[in-house]
């Protein structure tokens, strides 16, 4: 029998509350990796897969983070989504897909975010696909950061002097009041799955590089206080200033849901240790973390992302650093159409 609205906790309704697409399947599936927990030696190892999220384009993270923001949008009247990524962006892919199965443009700044430009780096993957899905896709020179973007303003100005309805989203969808909402729904759902599994989750494992999915996990855990370990694996290269925009996400998104909490100090955890030096550069760890979970399990990561923190999983539970008594949730975003502008490292 469904809950009724006064039998659920304040964060929970507050959360329901606020307009949502249906752009997800339903659930993410939660899938046992027996191969690899066994190869490791160590805690049993779960994954819950937003790759397979969406029939949108091949979903991912930003999908699940998008049906509050273009929920959003709509209300605003908005008829053309703008926003900004590398030019391999699995978000930029993302923002095209909503938008067309929404009804509206796409416009997307794809920068020079990462120093590497192999034959077609531009053409394949992720920027095939909003093309083919009719985005005005716009390359540009600008450099890495994940804050506020002066060249995203620009592309929003432009638009409003010819006359159309922009909606900007920021990068990653993270600087966005509603960017976390997303990442605090999937421990709902989790808790749920839970349920019907019969186990329980100590230890989450989570890429984050813009910051709202790994916030919205840690929102979600803290909220619902089950103590659960939240471990976010910087792939960003930049981990100081990742977990800065990572903490204050959290702090706005709590504020959203419950005005009474606060967020603890140990709240966001952040390892430093996967990263490879730079955003979207793998180095011989993180091919070997995508062999490794390739070869056992066919389970595909990308180079950029998933690809690091399936490294830092996989030290963290060969190392013990998480007990061998745990059961581990690896969060895996997505990120593979980015796979096949990387085959010169492969
Ligand atoms: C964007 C992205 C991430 C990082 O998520 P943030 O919310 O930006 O921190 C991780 N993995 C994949 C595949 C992504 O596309």
């Amino acid at each position: 029998m469904a809950a009724t609205a006064a039998q659920l906790p304040g964060w929970v309704s507050k959360l329901r509350s606020f307009p949502k697409e249906r752009f997800l399947f339903g659930p993410s599936p939660v899938q046992h990796l027996p191969r690899l927990s066994a190869h490791l030696g160590g805690a049993s190892i779960w994954a819950k897969r937003e790759d397979c999220n969406s029939g949108l384009a091949y979903g991912g993270n930003k999908v699940r983070k998008l049906e509050y923001v273009v929920a959003d949008a709509l209300k605003e009247g908005a008829d053309t989504l703008v926003s900004i990524g590398g030019v391999q962006s699995n978000h930029t892919r993302a923002v095209t897909a909503c938008a067309a199965a929404s009804g509206l443009k796409a416009v997307t700044l794809q920068e020079a975010w990462v120093p590497y430009n192999p034959p077609l780096y531009d053409k394949t993957g992720n920027i095939l696909l909003s093309r083919l899905m009719g985005g005005d896709v716009r390359l540009n020179s600008e450099c890495f950061h994940i804050g506020p973007k002066a060249s995203l303003d620009a592309a929003v100005r432009e638009l409003k002097d010819r006359g159309a309805k922009p909606y900007s989203i920021p990068a990653g969808a993270s600087l966005h009041p509603l960017g976390a909402l997303g990442f605090v729904d999937f421990i709902v759902e989790l808790a749920g799955q839970e349920k019907d599994l019969g186990v329980f989750f100590d230890t989450i494992v989570v890429c984050s590089v813009t910051g709202s999915s790994h916030s919205g996990i840690a929102v979600g855990a803290l909220l619902e206080g089950r103590g659960r370990k939240v471990i976010g694996i910087d792939a960003s290269g930049r981990p100081v200033d990742t977990k800065a925009q990572v903490t204050n996400i959290a702090k706005d998104t709590l504020a959203l849901l419950d005005p009474d909490a606060r967020l603890p100090d140990d709240a966001v955890v952040l390892d430093e240790r996967f990263h490879a030096g730079m955003y979207g550069i793998p180095d011989e760890q993180t091919k070997a973390a995508m062999r490794l979970g390739a070869q056992l399990e066919a389970f595909i990561t990308d180079p950029v992302y998933e690809g690091k923190s399936l490294a830092g999983l996989i030290h963290l539970v060969r190392s013990g650093e998480i007990a061998p008594s745990s059961k581990v949730l690896y969060v895996h975003l997505g990120g593979q159409p980015a796979l096949n502008a990387y085959s010169e490292e492969f």
